[in-house]
């Protein structure tokens, strides 16, 4: 804040370059590095939000304070005659990035995109890690929840999310974001995310301690304990594989309803050897099912169809044993998890 009263006056300023700021006036600011940003410059905003020091926000203060408890304080504290102005406006710091004040803006004031309803939205992690770290901060609850939802959807909580195709896209999102919803997941206190986000660090192998990088190219790491929590897990996990290939593959007799027995205890034990010449077969990733290449392998062999459905059952079987486990892999309590959903041991997994 200033400490005398004078408006900076702002240069002419481009919509399609930062220019920046001169002034006379003795502010805090920095204003030959100041930028005004392109897309939330409002000729009749009212309240300039800076961002580290370094960008300017000009929006409308009563949409903002009535959309968040903490923005209403932080404008009411600050009293206008003790303010630095800008274009007549109150100047209010902020010690977020300018990327992620606009990614909460454009949810707060959109300019487009406006969403009556839809199910289909696709947001990009940086985005959806902006609005979850930021609506936490500014206590913008419903966004908040909204958001989580959304993360929700792709570090799923539920077995059978996971296992049906929604779970395992995850549109926008690289691997190594799972790094940043571990720590957002810490952030705002849900661990029902932990346990698949650890699961998808994991499956990082080494990559994991490089961390993974920010819009604003500051990089995002681990906590020292979640990184031994994932390094542990991982070995749990490869540990575990081989048990779980055993219970799939293990079995080279043919099942109750088998209608060839001879030719299908043949075909179940070409179908193990298969596996073990698998590529795949000495990866940590075993929540991932078999049951593509067991169809297609069942298929090459002639296994009969109640013996193919009982080595699928198998592999939903195992892996779900993984699942109910994964919050102690991982060394954590995530309280309801495999709590519910246990029709899946006696539902047929070819019945939609
Ligand atoms: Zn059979």
């Amino acid at each position: 804040m200033s400490a005398d009263n004078h408006e900076a006056r702002p240069p002419k300023r481009s919509r399609t370059e930062d220019t920046p700021r001169q002034s006379s006036a003795a502010t805090p600011l920095d204003l030959d590095n100041f930028q005004c940003h392109e897309e939330f410059w409002f000729d009749d905003g009212s309240i300039v939000l800076i961002a580290q020091q370094k960008t300017g926000f000009r929006v409308y203060r009563a949409l903002l304070t009535a959309q968040s408890t903490i923005f209403a304080d932080m404008f009411t504290s600050s009293s206008p005659s003790a303010e630095e102005m800008i274009e007549g406006c109150p100047v209010v710091h902020l010690s977020d990035t300018p990327e992620d004040i606009a990614h909460l803006l454009r949810v707060l004031l959109p300019k487009s995109q406006r969403l009556l309803y839809s199910r289909k939205s696709i947001l990009s992690f940086h985005q959806l890690s902006a609005i979850i770290r930021l609506s936490h901060k500014y206590h913008v609850q419903d966004v908040l929840d909204q958001a989580v939802e959304y993360l929700q959807t792709h570090f799923t909580s539920t077995f059978d999310a996971w296992t049906s195709n929604t779970a395992l896209r995850v549109p926008l999102f690289s691997a190594r974001h799972a790094i940043g919803v571990v720590n957002l997941a810490r952030l705002i206190d849900r661990p029902a995310l932990l346990p698949i986000a650890f699961y998808r660090c994991a499956q990082l192998g080494g990559d994991v301690v490089s961390g993974y990088r920010r819009e604003d190219k500051t990089v995002e790491y681990l906590r020292r304990r979640d990184l031994r929590r994932c390094i542990d897990g991982r070995n749990e996990l490869a540990e575990q594989a081989a048990s779980v290939l055993a219970e799939v593959f293990g079995n080279a007799y043919p099942c109750d309803a088998c209608v060839r027995r001879e030719r299908c205890a043949i075909a179940l034990l070409n179908l193990s050897a298969r596996m073990v010449a698998d590529e795949f077969v000495s990866e940590v990733d075993v929540l991932t099912s078999w049951a593509g290449r067991i169809e297609e392998w069942a298929e090459d062999l002639d296994l009969c169809e109640p013996c193919r459905r009982a080595v699928i059952t198998q592999d939903r079987r195992a892996r779900r044993q993984v699942w109910d486990d994964l919050p102690t892999i991982f060394g954590l309590t995530v309280e309801g998890w495999a709590a519910s959903e246990d029709e899946d041991e006696t539902t047929d997994p070819d019945t939609p």
